[in-house]
């Protein structure tokens, strides 16, 4: 039977005021003034542009695209482009904000951005997404730049599309300018390290949490929702470290065995039945609702926003959460979860390893070298390590969530740096 996508759920709470509600709780905490807090909670920039593209059969179809810039303040912003019929300018402006914090987080000197476009790529041919991404990057010519806003691969999106927007972007500057964006094919100048980067960097912070809570990743039992990028190089990093990985999910559905799921074949499966895991074998399916409950060690779920709601909050069984997408808690959920005392790593904090070897990416292209996969991969697991520790301290000083504390340690971060830099 041919597998036929099902429509996107999304009956979800305003991802804005989700971000807006953390923040608010950390700036009470920090003792944050009304003059900054003023600052920070409006982005600087948001730009919204209509985008007409020739479709294969002739017709013409316009597609709704956005860039939101939150911050400059620490440097050039930084942030992927979604592709994906859900996006609108709510999403894209906490997503922004969302990049501001994650790249304060782990101490690199960006700002925070987001794009994106109301599209479904996985409904459209190559020919019409490459019209698509060149007919952005012109419209967002002025805005992007190498110091100036710098975007990446997110939902929907990945090296290809980040080859097409270089190329774009250098046309119009009449010269070869790699390091307007990263995420690139190898031979562009993108990275050793860049494609498994966050799911790296998901491990790296499950293992680092799993060792506060004595959780032995050897006996550790894990379900990963979602198994795009981040989900499927965290399960397979995980398993590599000995843990077992007793179920994954995408839209197909969930897929569940108690002895441990092996992983390279599930990503093998995936990348010869177009992209998705319906058909798998060496699993049981079950729902992707049952996944999240499942009783687990920890729990990653590494898919889209609010997944993690006041419905099911109270039946996750997981005595870790290490989220691998951004945004994956709903706000109002995270009293049910605290309660519970289950232990939360933080989007701002897990998945921070994309946009870090983003960063070591346009150091790299700007450095005209390239560093070996084993330079990236100590550099950043140390970032990430530091950064857990800074955060996992944070928490402790001001008795408050691992969440809340990354939120401190960012915001006092970009707060201090507008003090000195001062505005008008
Ligand atoms: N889209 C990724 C994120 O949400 C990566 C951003 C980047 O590398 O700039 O973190």
């Amino acid at each position: 039977m041919a597998y036929i996508e099902p429509a996107p759920i999304k009956d979800r709470e305003n991802p804005f005021e989700s971000m807006m509600s953390r923040f608010k709780i950390a700036s009470q905490a920090l003792g944050l003034d009304d003059e900054v807090y003023n600052v920070l909670k409006s982005p600087a920039k948001q730009v919204a542009v209509s985008l007409p593209i020739t479709m294969d059969d002739g017709s013409i179809q316009v597609f709704e695209g956005f860039r939101v810039i939150h911050s400059n303040i620490l440097g050039p912003s930084k942030g992927g482009v979604r592709y994906d019929l859900s996006v609108n300018i709510d999403e894209v402006k906490a997503l922004a904000a969302w990049m501001t914090w994650k790249c304060a987080v782990v101490d690199i000197p960006y700002g925070g951005a987001k794009g994106g476009i109301k599209c479904n790529p996985r409904q459209m041919s190559s020919g019409e997404i490459e019209r698509l991404t060149r007919a952005y990057t012109v419209a967002l010519a002025e805005i992007f730049g190498p110091d100036r806003d710098i975007p990446a691969p997110d939902m929907g999106t990945g090296p290809r599309e980040m080859a097409w927007l270089m190329d774009a972007y250098s046309r119009i500057q009449g010269m070869t300018v790699n390091s307007v964006v990263t995420g690139k094919p190898l031979v562009l100048g993108g990275s050793l390290g860049r494609a498994e980067a966050t799911g790296r960097g998901v491990m790296v912070s499950a293992l680092a949490a799993m060792e506060k809570l004595k959780i032995n990743p050897y006996q550790a039992s894990i379900a990963v929702q979602g198994f795009g990028n981040v989900g499927s190089y965290a399960s397979l990093l995980l398993e590599e470290r000995g843990s077992r990985i007793i179920a994954i999910s995408d839209l197909s559905g969930a897929y569940y065995n108690e002895e441990g799921i092996d992983i390279e074949k599930a990503i093998a499966y995936r990348d010869q039945n177009n992209g998705h895991l319906e058909g798998f074998e060496g699993a049981e399916k079950i729902s992707g609702e049952e996944l999240l409950t499942l009783s687990v060690d920890v729990l990653v779920p590494a898919a889209t926003e609010d997944v993690i709601t006041t419905e099911n909050a109270d039946k996750i069984k997981a005595r870790l959460i290490v989220e691998g997408a951004n945004g994956p808690t709903a706000a109002n959920a995270d009293a049910i979860i605290n309660e519970k005392g289950i232990v939360v790593a933080p989007d701002i904090l897990a998945n921070a390893g994309g946009v870090t070897v983003s960063y070591f990416e346009w150091v790299q292209n700007r450095l005209g070298y390239k560093w070996t996969a084993e330079r990236v991969n100590r550099r950043s697991d140390r970032i990430m390590k530091d950064a857990f520790d800074r955060v996992y301290e944070t928490s402790i000083e001001y008795k408050v969530s691992m969440r809340i504390a990354a939120y401190i340690v960012a915001i006092d971060k970009v707060s201090k740096t507008y003090k000195f830099r001062g505005g008008f």
